[in-house]
């Protein structure tokens, strides 16, 4: 007999936070670093590539882009970024309201002032309110986070920057392997950073990337990132006259990357097109189990966005702050780990720019307030196969039901 799913009490029992192994192929080669002792990626024999150095020409050919750097995060190569695309204290920076906190992390770290933008009911980037908040505060840099790897209207992102001067910095923590209209995410940009930390798309614990087109930017972010003078040894690397020009005004912060970090990535990147596939099944099958249920909105994502689905957000429209607690609560007895924008309180991952209270000026962004209100979110990792999906976006309408959130 078929049971109606309303009936059966579902429960879920698998851990949003397990990723699946580093590939053999990386692990064979961190133990033969580890044999050789040679982790630092500047303790190399003559003649030798380092780990490091191979990862960053092959990072740049993928997203291609000139020039990669590597680093100890992505945080750390959004600093980068923006002291090496010319962000002096006191700058300003225009910068999406909904990111994570190594974002204005980053802004407060170059000493600059954040010009926090609101977004829209999609989650990204709100390009009225961009284009309005470029012309009043005259600021020249744009911070875009693709956040959650949703990707705005890059086209118009484009336009506003070059008419308005502004120099674009790309964080791509959650894009890497996505496109806009055939064209990586960090690409766009005078610079783009990625993410290599568990809970991204390639996992080597921590790790960042940096990618540009520019000579002078990436000397500056390979001598920043702290290269001993041994910046000749990078493969994908301007010509050493470049770094002459900046080798003693530029100080170094020894934010690198190891070569241990480097293998793991190396072995992962060959998997990375396949792997997006395998996040949008699973997205889909979710995406289209919660499409019926009226209480549950659903970002709207242009033709052109060629997204990676490795999480999912939804926003709960038209339900009270304790009814959304209660939703909560009973997904998570169910097994349902689903993190909530609205909590004022940062906690885990998720804070909200109002908590970001070392900005000395704080700002009004009503919009992104009240969809971060209802804005839920939970991560897609590559260990559910279809099947969780299902049953996952079947437990959360369940609840809705079971709590009357829908009509
Ligand atoms: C994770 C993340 C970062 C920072 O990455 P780390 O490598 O952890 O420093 C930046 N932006 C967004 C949107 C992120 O999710």
């Amino acid at each position: 007999m078929k049971k109606d799913d309303s009936q059966e009490l579902l429960v879920f029992n698998k851990e949003f936070t397990r990723q699946e192994s580093i590939p053999s192929s990386g692990i064979e080669r961190a133990i033969e670093i580890m044999q050789s002792g040679r982790l630092h990626r500047y303790n190399t024999t003559p003649g030798e590539i380092s780990e490091t150095s191979l990862l960053e020409k092959e990072f740049a050919d993928y997203v291609e882009r000139r020039f990669c750097a590597a680093l100890s995060s992505c945080g750390s190569a959004i600093y980068v970024a923006l002291k090496s695309v010319g962000v002096k204290a006191g700058d300003k920076v225009l910068c999406n309201a909904f990111t994570l906190a190594p974002v204005p992390g980053a802004i407060k770290n170059a000493e600059a002032v954040p010009i926090f933008v609101e977004i829209n009911e999609n989650f990204v980037t709100d390009l009225d309110d961009l284009e309005k908040k470029a012309i009043e505060s005259n600021a020249k840099y744009f911070l875009l986070s693709h956040m959650r790897g949703h990707i705005v209207d890059m086209d118009r992102v484009m336009d506003i920057c070059h008419r308005h001067n502004i120099t674009l910095v790309e964080d791509c923590a959650h894009t890497m392997g996505a496109k806009w209209a055939g064209k990586h995410t960090g690409t766009f940009g005078a610079v783009g950073c990625f993410s290599t930390q568990t809970y991204k798309h390639i996992n080597s614990g921590e790790g960042g990337l940096l990618v540009t087109d520019d000579e002078e930017i990436a000397a500056k972010a390979i001598l920043y990132s702290g290269s001993y003078m041994m910046y000749e040894r990078h493969i994908s690397r301007p010509s050493l006259e470049v770094f002459e020009r900046f080798k003693k005004v530029i100080p170094n912060f020894s934010l690198r990357m190891s070569n241990l970090v480097a293998a793991l990535i190396r072995s992962q990147l060959p998997e990375l097109d396949k792997n997006v596939q395998r996040w949008n099944e699973r997205y889909n099958i979710i995406e289209e189990e919660l499409q019926d249920v009226s209480c549950i909105y659903i970002p709207v994502r242009s033709e052109k966005e060629e997204f990676v689905g490795s999480s999912f957000q939804f926003s709960l429209i038209g339900i009270e702050t304790e009814k959304i607690k209660h939703f909560l609560s009973v997904c998570a007895e169910r097994g349902i780990d689903i993190k909530w924008f609205g909590e004022m309180e940062p906690k885990g991952f998720t804070s909200r720019f109002e908590s970001w209270e070392y900005f000395t000026k704080t700002s009004k962004l009503p919009k992104t307030s009240a969809i971060l209100n209802g804005m839920c979110d939970f991560r897609i990792p590559l260990t559910f196969n279809l099947k969780d999906c299902k049953k996952i976006a079947m437990i959360i309408k369940q609840v809705c039901r079971e709590l009357e959130l829908c009509d």
